[in-house]
């Protein structure tokens, strides 16, 4: 397979008062072949909008490499980094916030256009023309400003904006979580439709696992700055290994009615802990109805269990 970005051991510290340490993102490692859809999954505060924004350079990583066709991103300097911050895009959460208001609809979408050259004058309107009109609005949108949008369409720009630049790789950050449910699939199927044209490979961030598996290829999960499973869509929710992984599908309504008898729903006890002084061993233990001895003292390694299928739990180690 062709992998287009490639993460190891990647670690986000944020350093806070009195020496504490807060482990966003402990020791993550994992691929994205091009062209697919990689989901990533977890309760908030588990780390998985750190990964993005580190992985896209908003944020230092703290240790780790990242590469993005080869190329070590971390040590990307002049030409090749303006290329890597064209050719990798995010898209926020919010579109309320990441868009200015008080910047045109024409301006907001040329922005990457200008930073990097690529059309000016008629060619640069004939373009964010086009863009608007590859996400669903058009030429009238153009002049007007960002804040008389609804939130649907305000993500339809932030999209615009990304293509601009006609990047490879997009890291959506919960692109729609923040829309109205009705909305909520017009935008997914947007983004599908792009990536089939466009060649794009996404990773794309969300608490909803129902929604990932719609759209991923492949779906990892975390919790509490650790990647725990990782396995193509079907493979997970048909086979979960790890038992975060299965109490979250527990909780995801199933339409079969004869797959729904035979999958319980797992209530976990407990509150995540905090990232600062998180448990050892296992992050998961504290809350883990299967819990063991080992799971207090030594960390589990992220393995292969199953072809393709990676998981790290103390259950499938077979060295052990
Ligand atoms: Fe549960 Fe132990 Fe597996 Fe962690 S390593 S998920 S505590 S069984
Ligand atoms: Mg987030």
């Amino acid at each position: 397979k062709d992998v287009i970005l490639e993460v190891k051991n990647l670690k986000k510290h944020f350093h806070m008062g009195r020496n504490q340490v807060v482990q966003a993102v402990d020791g993550v490692t994992f691929d994205v072949y091009r062209g697919e859809t990689l989901g990533l999954v977890g309760e908030s505060g588990c780390g998985k909008s750190t990964i993005g924004r580190t992985l896209i350079r908003l944020y230092d990583a703290t240790e780790g490499t990242v590469k993005f066709n080869d190329q070590d991103v971390y040590s990307l300097k002049g030409k090749e980094l303006k290329n890597f911050n064209r050719k990798m895009q995010m898209i926020f959460q919010d579109p309320y916030a990441s868009l200015n208001p008080r910047m045109t609809v024409m301006d907001i979408i040329a922005e990457g256009i200008d930073i990097h050259g690529l059309a000016k004058g008629e060619e640069r309107r004939r373009r964010v023309v086009e863009l608007l009109q590859t996400v669903g609005l058009n030429e009238e949108h153009a002049d007007r400003f960002a804040h008389e949008f609804s939130g649907g369409q305000r993500q339809r720009i932030g999209i615009a904006r990304a293509l601009a630049v006609e990047p490879d790789f997009i890291i959506a950050d919960e692109p729609i979580s923040a829309l109205d449910v009705s909305i909520q699939a017009q935008v997914v199927n947007l983004m599908r439709k792009l990536q089939r044209e466009k060649g794009l490979t996404y990773l794309f961030i969300a608490h909803d696992l129902s929604m990932v598996k719609y759209i991923s290829d492949r779906v990892g999960v975390m919790y509490l700055g650790n990647l725990v499973e990782l396995a193509e869509s079907d493979e997970l929710y048909d086979h979960p290994l790890h038992p975060y992984t299965e109490a979250l599908l527990s909780a995801v309504p199933i339409p079969d009615p004869e797959t729904a008898k035979t999958r319980e729903r797992i209530i976990l006890e407990g509150d995540v802990p905090s990232p600062i002084n998180p448990p050892s061993g296992c992050r998961f233990r504290t809350r883990c109805p299967k819990v063991m001895d080992i799971c207090s003292e030594v960390v589990p390694t992220w393995q292969e269990a199953r072809p393709g299928h990676w998981v790290a739990c103390h259950l499938y180690n077979e060295k052990e």
